[in-house]
């Protein structure tokens, strides 16, 4: 039985506390730390009995030890554009302090790394898909910067690490990630548009819609992590889904899924939102043998009861 401990940062999360379920399965010990400015109790409630799991509620921007760890997974950092447009400044800090903190904990214990950074990296690009190779087209000064900057500097701290420190590193870039978990009001498009589906509502698509996202379901997702976490790759590595929907398309799987027959109506495109989105997996396929298995209706057909439940929830808590 393996009894390695791992840090996750960040891993009382949407992906973090999936990543937490995989790695206990493979027989880790795991410790979460968790300020839980985003992250949420309720998604690690099903562990609170089990004695290889522990959450440490404490705040990464701080330097932090909890004693030896064999690795670091560094996933703390609120993730949607809501999230992150509310919580610009704390975004900046836990994507450069926080990142520090982290690789300090590794570089102290002689552990792995792995930091799950973004799409955002590479801004609205102009290069379609996206490999790795692709530098981005980001607004440093746009109201997405907070997320997308702290993020590519959270890169940059990782590969010095690697440099400088010879700590063992690897960079994880994901892309939309949904399914069961995920905040009911994060703002992302799947959550917002199931909710508004399952009430009922309008969907809300935000310019004409036209604009594409890759969806990849969460657990095609972990499964990218965990392959990567025991490769020995430094330099970046897409994770995500390469089937490739405008926004519409998505609202029609919501309809078709739900049975819904709310309208979509249309509201403004926020500014900077990437035109196009579609990782290049060649690298995971070839390197890791990783790629994803569950198309996006069968995807929201297996994030559904989530959503039902959740919403259930918020409005027994509304009454
Ligand atoms: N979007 C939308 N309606 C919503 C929420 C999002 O049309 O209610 C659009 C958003 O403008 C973007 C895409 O869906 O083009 C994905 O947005 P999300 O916030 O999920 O993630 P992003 O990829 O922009 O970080």
């Amino acid at each position: 039985m393996n009894q390695q401990r791992a840090l996750i940062t960040g891993g009382a999360g949407f992906l973090g506390s999936h990543l937490c379920d995989a790695l206990l399965g493979e027989g880790w010990r795991v410790i979460v730390v968790d300020n839980l400015l985003t992250g949420r109790r309720s998604n690690l409630a099903h562990l609170r009995h089990d004695s290889r799991f522990e959450l440490v509620e404490k705040d990464i921007c701080e330097p932090f030890d909890i004693g030896h760890v064999d690795y670091v997974f560094h996933f703390a950092s609120p993730a949607s554009p809501v999230d992150y447009t509310v919580h610009g400044i704390p975004t900046l800090k836990v994507g450069s302090l926080g990142t520090f903190h982290a690789l300090d904990v590794a570089h102290q214990y002689g552990a792995k790394y792995l930091v799950s950074s973004t799409s955002e990296c590479y801004g609205d690009p102009l290069e379609h898909p996206q490999k790795e190779t692709y530098w981005g087209n980001v607004n440093s000064i746009g109201p997405r910067s907070v997320y997308d900057e702290a993020k590519r500097f959270s890169e940059a701290v990782t590969m010095a690490y690697h440099r400088y420190h010879k700590v063992d590193t690897r960079i994880a870039r994901i892309f939309n990630t949904y399914g069961p978990r995920m905040q009911l009001n994060d703002g992302r498009v799947v959550p917002n548009f199931m909710k508004q589906a399952l009430c009922g509502e309008d969907l809300t698509v935000y310019g004409d819609g036209s604009q594409t996202r890759s969806f990849c379901y969460v657990s095609d997702e972990i499964d990218g992590f965990v392959r990567l976490a025991k490769s020995s790759e430094h330099l970046p590595v897409n994770i995500g889904n390469p089937n490739e929907f405008t926004i519409l398309e998505c609202a029609e799987h919501v309809l078709k899924v739900t049975g819904s027959k709310s309208k979509i109506s249309y509201e403004p495109l926020p500014q900077d939102d990437p035109k196009q989105r579609r990782p290049d997996i060649t690298k995971a396929q070839q390197l890791l043998g990783w790629e994803p298995k569950i198309d996006l209706e069968t995807g929201l057909r297996m994030s559904l009861d989530y959503f039902r439940t959740a919403l259930a929830e918020e409005t027994a808590v509304k009454r």
